[in-house]
């Protein structure tokens, strides 16, 4: 096993998806070693990636000799082949050490990733889509969702409540959201505090349940 794998991250596949995280995991500063089965992807990364490697991940014996045991974690990122999907998290799973992720490309992919013992299971296309028809739809710039009730979310000042602090704007009580952080015109986010004064063209990060939170946006 190779000692520099430790606390790295596997990236198993190199299509749009798996390229673009591994390329995001390395800009944050994560050792990855990317691998695919297709060589010339191989080389189309190694300029960008810090290690490309050709394999096919289905082989634990494959896995075993690329270290996959000492990563933190590994992604599954291969989507249109459920097959090689699900041997790959299989192989990774018995090898026991990293966290697993997997991708899936369908509900059923999902629930056999999940029992096949993948410790996350994302499926990028139905979150994607669920997240920007909430966008579409309501006035939120930005959000996310914890569980069925809760969210925080980035919006516009509502005109109605400008030129006050939020002492006197009173969201909770009047809105039932929390405002907890503001952002003026030209500047970076802060906390909120009761002395924050809402200046028309300011951005809030509110949280509250998700019907407050859209309630609050649509406001604006
Ligand atoms: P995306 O939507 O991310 O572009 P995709 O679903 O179009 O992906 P896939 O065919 O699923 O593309 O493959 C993603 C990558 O995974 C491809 O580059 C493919 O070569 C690689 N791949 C597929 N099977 C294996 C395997 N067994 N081992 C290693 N890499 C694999
Ligand atoms: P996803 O990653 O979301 O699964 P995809 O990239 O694999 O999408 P596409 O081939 O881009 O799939 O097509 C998405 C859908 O758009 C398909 O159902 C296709 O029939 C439809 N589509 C493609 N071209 C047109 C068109 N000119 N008019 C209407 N629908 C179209």
């Amino acid at each position: 096993a190779d000692s520099t794998n430790d606390g790295g991250i596997l990236v198993i596949g190199l299509g749009r998806f798996g390229g673009y995280l591994a390329e995001s995991l390395t800009h944050l500063g994560h050792e990855v070693l990317a691998v695919d089965r297709n060589p010339e992807l191989v080389q189309r990364w190694s300029d960008q990636l810090d290690r490309v490697v050709q394999a096919d991940a289905t082989e634990e014996d494959a896995l075993r000799q690329l270290g996959a045991s000492d990563f933190q974690s590994a992604v599954v990122a291969i989507g249109a082949s459920v097959e090689a999907s699900v041997l790959a998290v299989l192989a990774l799973v018995e090898l026991g050490g990293p966290q697993v992720w997997a991708r899936a490309t369908s509900t059923k992919h999902a629930k056999i990733l999940a029992s096949v013992g993948a410790h996350h299971v994302i499926f990028p296309e139905a979150e994607t889509g669920e997240r920007v028809a909430h966008l579409i739809v309501s006035k939120m710039l930005d959000f996310i969702e914890f569980g069925a009730d809760f969210a925080i979310a980035k919006v516009r000042t509502p005109q109605s409540l400008t030129g006050r602090s939020l002492a006197e704007v009173r969201p909770a009580e009047r809105h039932g959201v929390r405002v907890v952080g503001v952002q003026l015109p030209g500047e970076r986010f802060r906390y909120a505090t009761d002395d924050t004064l809402v200046l028309p063209g300011s951005t809030l990060i509110v949280e509250g349940s998700i019907e407050e939170v859209q309630r609050f946006a649509a406001l604006t």
